[in-house]
């Protein structure tokens, strides 16, 4: 699988992300979408909310303020226990979650190079000269505070006790290796946990810490009120309840979708656009009646589990993982987490959980309005229960785009190819001149990118040789090259035969069509006939 800094580095080279306020030195955790990611991740919204609102009879969608009523964050449960547990570095004042830290740790840099040390052919033969060797030079810069490398003339053990080593023979330093074996290993019960960032080993206990971020609503900071950024879309879908119901006159079971923005003051954030202060959800609170909760909820998790592969996910790199009881929010029935591999290991793409009708009952007991539903069927009145299918749009975005990289060698090359779906991708078309000297062939080209531009996003290109601008597009996940060449507009010798050559990105098979049915073709190969294309 690729590793993130390939993803992260094609990323900034070709527009999809950079980092926030890169020119000032970046924001930690702050990513800002570029020409082409801004593309990518509008389909992806557009593709989650033309499947899950426009093509159901059953769901609307709705788009609420970010800001709220600070009561609405008492209510829902926030303001008293949205929190996640901290551990700091007292040696260099990084934060990370307590529960996470093993993961940080396993893929942080310093840990991944000791890794590499241990497990490199010069440390099978000389141990110690490997590991003092690393501790005395690139140990020293990416974890000052490991006790190895702060003393690398006399190379420490772990331990305070264990050191100084007197050699590779030295029982101290097999046990010193076999302990960071051990945590290499995920073993990590054999010693303290040295911190992610500076190899100290004084992290402090685990204390909670509440991830809303608070702002303040007014001119003067003493009378302003204060509320929050909204830490999930979901609850701008509870308080909006009985306005949905009257006006978009639904019956039960139904639902409601919303895309946007949440906040959480996360105390670990990183592996790029996975875990960010900033993000997009994309969420749906799906109304039924209860007693057919269970069997609604099993529906979502297969619908949005086939979701992700219809555009791309490979089967093999996505998994349901079932919540254990003490993992589940008091109020929930069942969560499921579907996760997908990332290369820091599985991780949750997306939640689906029973939330019963918490949600609602507190926002009938707190606002003291009812948001009772009255059952035609039963002639009763019911608060209904909610599913939640809760999904990032930026954790989406990195998946597929994680999912779609391949390298592959094309006659002696590296070629890298973003195998998008083709709804997924940021360019559709790409429309290549062969001779950018040649008047003829540039404006043909030109006026064919016009036409396809009103259907698709089409890009006219010819700032390089043919080979070079295939590999381009390949590298941007684009579906179709079309290129127009000398016999597409004619010469002295023979006349225009006004056809263009449509390369496939994946198979690079190359098809010639008449400009004049390009659109229907074009139609045809989106919605993946390329064979049916061929035998015209
Ligand atoms: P995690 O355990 O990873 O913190 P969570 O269980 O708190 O996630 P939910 O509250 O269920 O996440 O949010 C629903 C979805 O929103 C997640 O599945 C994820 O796709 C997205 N999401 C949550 N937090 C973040 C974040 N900090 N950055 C990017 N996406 C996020």
């Amino acid at each position: 699988m690729v590793d993130m800094d390939t993803i992260v580095s094609l990323c900034k080279r070709r527009g999809f992300i950079f980092q926030s306020s890169e020119i000032y030195g970046g924001l930690g955790s702050a990513w800002d979408y570029g020409p082409l990611g801004v593309e990518f991740k509008n389909n992806v919204k557009h593709l989650w909310w033309r499947d899950n609102v426009q093509l159901r009879d059953d769901m609307v969608g709705l788009d609420a303020a970010i800001t709220m009523h600070p009561r609405v964050w008492e209510a829902s449960g926030h303001v008293a226990s949205f929190s996640d547990p901290f551990t700091g570095c007292t040696e260099c004042g990084r934060h990370y979650r307590a529960d996470q830290i093993h993961e940080v740790l396993w893929s942080c840099r310093w840990f991944r190079a000791v890794q590499k040390v241990l497990e490199g052919p010069s440390a099978k033969k000389n141990e110690w000269l490997a590991i003092t060797n690393w501790a005395k030079s690139d140990g020293k810069k990416i974890a000052p505070n490991f006790p190895l490398t702060k003393s690398a003339e006399v190379p420490a053990g772990v331990g305070s006790t264990e050191y100084p080593f007197e050699g590779p023979e030295d029982p101290k330093f097999l046990k010193f290796l076999e302990t960071l074996g051990n945590l290499i290993a995920r073993q990590p019960d054999t010693m303290p946990l040295p911190c992610p960032s500076c190899g100290g080993l004084k992290l402090s206990a685990p204390k909670p810490a509440n991830l809303m971020l608070e702002t303040f609503l007014g001119p003067v900071r003493e009378t302003a009120t204060k509320t929050y950024l909204r830490p999930e879309t979901a609850q701008g879908i509870f308080v909006n309840f009985d306005n949905v119901l009257q006006s978009a006159r639904k019956k039960v079971p139904f639902g409601v979708a919303q895309i946007g923005k949440a906040f959480r003051n996360e105390i670990t954030p990183g592996n790029f656009t996975f875990r960010t202060r900033e993000f997009e959800q994309m969420e749906i609170e799906y109304f039924v009646a209860p007693g057919t909760d269970e069997e609604w909820h099993q529906k979502w998790i297969d619908e949005r589990f086939a979701w992700y592969q219809k555009y791309g996910i490979r089967k093999d790199n996505i998994r349901i993982r079932e919540h254990a009881s003490d993992e589940l929010a008091f109020y929930a029935k069942r969560c499921v987490d579907i996760e997908y591999l990332f290369p820091m290991g599985w991780s949750e793409l997306e939640g689906i959980a029973n939330r019963t009708d918490y949600d609602l009952k507190r926002h009938a007991e707190f606002s003291g309005k009812s948001l009772d539903y009255f059952d035609e069927e039963s002639k009763q009145k019911i608060v209904p229960y909610v599913i939640e299918p809760s999904a990032g749009a930026d954790r989406s975005a990195l998946a597929f785009l994680i999912d779609a990289y391949h390298e592959e060698e094309v006659r002696e090359e590296r070629r890298v190819v973003l195998r998008f779906h083709p709804e997924l991708a940021p360019i559709k078309i790409a429309v290549l001149p062969l001779l950018k000297k040649n008047h003829q062939i540039v404006q043909t080209a030109r006026k064919i990118c016009a036409v396809l531009q009103k259907r698709w996003v089409s890009v006219y290109d010819d700032t390089a040789a043919i080979g070079r601008l295939y590999r381009r597009q390949d590298e941007v996940g684009t579906p179709f090259c079309v290129t127009v060449d000398v016999q597409t507009v004619g010469d002295g010798k023979s006349p225009a035969d006004e056809k263009v050559t449509i390369r496939d990105r994946d198979t690079m098979q190359q098809v010639r069509v008449a400009i004049s049915t390009l659109e229907e073709t074009m139609a045809n190969l989106m919605a993946g006939k390329w064979e049916e294309v061929v035998k015209q």
